[in-house]
């Protein structure tokens, strides 16, 4: 067992108490609710790495199709490369989001 300090009095208590012994602030359910704000925050930032991945592989189709042709020369390498980048961010987004899921 750990003396740990707590976050409000600062009075020593006990690791393992999730009510402070001297003003009774409840320590266990502080540090969850910190931890489910981190979650929503984490995966809020998830969602939007997913659209900004959506985003760029949209403009990497339209890119390469623009003006109802398929590119030539940098054109096509722009679009491409913000198609590659695109796809490849929005699957590793996904996966991250459905691991995060999976964790909390
Ligand atoms: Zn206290």
């Amino acid at each position: 067992m750990a003396l740990i300090e707590c976050p409000v009095c600062k009075k020593r208590m006990s690791s393992k108490a999730t009510r402070c012994p001297s003003c009774n602030i409840s320590v266990g359910e502080e540090s969850e609710s910190a931890a489910r704000i981190n979650s929503i925050q984490k995966s809020t930032q998830l969602q939007t790495h997913s659209f900004l991945a959506l985003t760029l592989f949209i403009a990497g189709v339209v890119i390469w199709f623009w003006g109802g042709e398929v590119a030539e020369g940098k054109q096509a390498l722009v679009g491409a490369v913000c198609f590659v980048f695109g796809f490849a961010g929005y699957l590793i987004t996904r996966v991250r989001i459905v691991l995060h899921k999976r964790k909390s």
